[in-house]
């Protein structure tokens, strides 16, 4: 059994950001679903990116057994309404049918030349606040600004807090102290793609139990996959391609990868 930790099928069965989930939603995702139980995926997070993403994250689990969500605005989705959406993302928190697994995907992104730190900043720190107000694990987003993130997760250090960095991209040094902070590292696609000689070394170093496997479909495909839509059900060829480069087997990745994950989100 395999899971899903971080993927946006919510995204994939439409075209625009932010909108509605089609009316015939279920006639997309339900084929989709299953091609994913066939695969071994069983257990599937669909993250949030913006209130009415979270949203749709939300109605998906609870059409599906097998799907949670996460609620949280992205860094480069965030703008100046961001105190009334976080005040939405507590109402959402109230109602335990809404499957709300972890706050995310939150975090900086410095990669476009127009990004505002301080701004980025200061929604970040209100929704970890939000996270461990409720006692839930934190997805996070970083790009280009992995040195900022770490201070600031080091100035929230607790029992409560802990999550996972998604789609990690650091070198070994950023994973050492994000798992002394209890964070697991999240990876997919990036995995196997040839360039990434450094990220496969942080991937065969740190321990199994600090790692979960996540797709972020639609986006990053393997590498035999490339320029193809992501899916979730690829968690697979992720799984298999890390147990070869540690040079053990599936079932231990599958196995280790699993259990952590749903100790982590408690699903
Ligand atoms: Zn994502």
């Amino acid at each position: 059994m395999l899971i899903d930790t971080h993927c946006h099928i919510n995204i994939m069965i439409k075209k625009d950001f932010d909108v509605p989930l089609p009316q015939n939603f279920k006639e997309l995702t339900t084929p989709l679903i299953e091609d994913c139980k066939h695969a071994g995926v069983t257990k599937i997070i669909n993250v949030g990116t913006s209130v009415s993403e979270s949203i749709n994250c939300i109605t998906l689990a609870q059409n599906y057994s097998t799907l949670w969500a996460t609620i949280g605005l992205h860094p480069n989705d965030a703008d100046e309404n961001w105190k009334k959406d976080i005040e939405s993302f507590k109402k959402l928190l109230q109602n335990p049918q809404n499957k709300i697994v972890g706050i995310g995907e939150i975090g900086l992104d410095y990669h476009y030349p127009d990004h505002n730190k301080i701004f980025q900043q200061t929604v970040f720190e209100a929704q970890i606040q939000l996270a461990l107000d409720h006692d839930l694990p934190i997805v996070i987003h970083t790009r280009d600004a992995g040195q900022d993130v770490l201070n600031i997760l080091e100035t929230y250090k607790s029992e409560k807090l802990r999550g996972v960095i998604h789609c990690f991209s650091e070198d070994l040094a950023f994973a050492e102290r994000a798992i002394a902070l209890n964070f697991v590292l999240g990876i997919g696609g990036p995995l196997t793609y040839p360039k990434n000689n450094e990220l496969r070394k942080v991937f065969t170093t740190v321990p199994l139990d600090t790692i979960v496997l996540e797709t972020d479909a639609p986006f990053l495909p393997p590498q035999e996959m490339r320029g193809k839509k992501n899916n979730p059900a690829n968690i697979k060829i992720i799984a298999h391609y890390l147990a070869k480069i540690r040079n053990i087997s599936f079932e231990t990745v599958a196995h280790t990868t699993t259990d952590t994950a749903e100790k982590l989100f408690k699903i």
